[in-house]
């Protein structure tokens, strides 16, 4: 059965770009009869607020939409996420990260092939890591693009659908070796994603094209924990009067300010484009 989710961070209030989002999402699982999810993704403690997480609930009924209960809010599910870890990691197929940003940052520029777009490491000789262990030094967790490869034997059958591209062949090296979990939370974005998209049956993934390379690492994550891969549509970003893209910070465009302002979840639908 058709089933796409809108996946909001509560770290700050929803903005027509977010309203953008979440309306073509749910108007395409309405036109399919399917399902329409809502995932808190809130896996960053350090930056998520309870207010936005409410409010998030508060703008989208304000704007007409409802969704399957109970929302999955990922804080609560971080045993799936190290689940899916504990399998890459008993492959072979993540290493420990010790490093600071500022010295992922060194390591970048200073690579002996010329500076790294994207961080690509390895693990450390098994000595110094554990020293660093013992030390108790904290580490990230980094997917090894290398042992990826190895283990597919290269990334050239990875493709998905995209709705505007067609069939279009993953480059997870875009990403280079992303963090699948982080120091402070033992988690981290891509990993939570795709972990949640296949337990939540996700079949159509609809967002916003900033998260195009997100796909692409995305599509290995999923070969990898042997997933479903879904297709995916990538929309256009929304700009502001200035032509950047709207973003949680600029307040005048929140949907809060919006509706205090007097506009109505119909004003605004119509604005947006979907009548
Ligand atoms: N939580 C992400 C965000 O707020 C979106 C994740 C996704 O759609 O895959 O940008």
């Amino acid at each position: 059965m058709f089933a796409t989710r809108f996946a909001p961070s509560p770290t700050g209030y929803l903005h027509k770009g977010h309203a953008f989002s979440a309306l073509t999402a749910f108007d395409a699982a309405r036109r399919a009869k399917g399902r329409f999810v809502l995932r808190i993704e809130d896996i960053d403690a350090t930056r998520c607020r309870p207010e936005f997480d409410t409010a998030i609930l508060d703008d989208l009924a304000w704007l007409g939409l409802d969704w399957e209960t109970p929302v999955r809010r990922q804080s609560e599910h971080l045993d799936d996420y190290h689940a899916a870890l504990a399998r890459l990691d008993a492959e072979g197929l993540v290493y420990r990260c010790f490093r600071t940003r500022k010295e992922v940052a060194e390591a970048m520029a200073s690579a002996p092939h010329g500076p790294m777009e994207v961080f690509r490491g390895g693990p450390l000789p098994a000595a110094e890591e554990a020293a660093k262990l013992a030390a108790g030094k904290p580490f990230a967790w980094r997917l090894s693009l290398d042992a990826a490869a190895a283990k597919l034997g290269g990334f050239a059958d990875l493709a998905f659908t995209d709705e505007t591209e067609g069939l279009v062949s993953a480059r997870p090296e875009l990403g280079g070796d992303v963090v699948l979990a982080r120091k402070d939370v033992g988690v981290a974005y891509h990993l939570a994603v795709t972990v949640d998209d296949a337990l939540q049956g996700i079949t159509h993934v609809i967002r916003g094209v900033d998260l195009f390379d997100a796909t692409h690492v995305q599509r290995l994550l999923q070969a990898l924990l042997g997933l479903p891969t879904p297709s995916y549509a990538h929309h256009p970003l929304l700009v502001g009067p200035d032509g950047k893209r709207l973003a949680k910070r600029d307040k005048a465009e929140t949907l809060r300010s919006l509706r205090e302002r007097g506009m109505s979840p119909g004003d605004l639908r119509k604005e947006l484009g979907f009548g």
